[in-house]
């Protein structure tokens, strides 16, 4: 999910943005509620589509019928296909733009779990599928 980049928030300027964390984990990203609420101030109603809430009541509503208020009471968030509303296969949001590079199309909004997530994290987020990561020292350690 760093793809977009994962150095450019933290200075790990060594992701290759090959975009493998994004394919792999990003049919299960969830933003917060203050993503939301952005994304409904901002009129995202291209990001909101995607993404549905279960109400207190038991009801699922699409995100571009969320009210701010609503915000802070929402039992859970999914990423659906706007249309069908059914689970997506892969993060709608990535996009290629050359033979092994991909960005992120909502970068400068994207979750704040795709902003925090560190691939060289043992034990929590290390993904040792990392193309950057292969590259650095052997025990797989990220400089910081
Ligand atoms: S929102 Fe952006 S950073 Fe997050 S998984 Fe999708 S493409 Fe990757
Ligand atoms: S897998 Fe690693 S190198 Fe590839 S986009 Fe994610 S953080 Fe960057």
């Amino acid at each position: 999910m760093k793809v977009s980049m994962p150095g450019e928030e933290s200075g790990h300027e060594l992701c290759e943005q090959c975009g493998l964390c994004c394919k792999i984990f990003g049919d299960t990203i969830t933003p917060t509620a203050e993503n939301l609420f952005v994304w409904i101030e901002q009129e995202r109603q291209d990001i909101l589509q995607y993404f549905s809430v279960c109400k207190p009541d038991g009801t699922w509503v699409s995100c571009t019928d969320l009210r701010p208020d609503e915000l802070y009471n929402l039992v859970t968030v999914e990423m659906r296909d706007p249309v069908s509303q059914e689970y997506l296969c892969a993060c709608p949001f990535l996009r290629r733009v050359g033979r092994k590079k991909y960005l992120c199309r909502i970068h400068d909004v994207k979750p704040e779990m795709c902003c925090t997530y560190q691939p060289w994290i043992w034990g929590e987020t290390y993904f040792n599928r990392c193309q950057a990561l292969k590259k650095l020292n052997h025990d797989g350690r990220w400089p910081v």
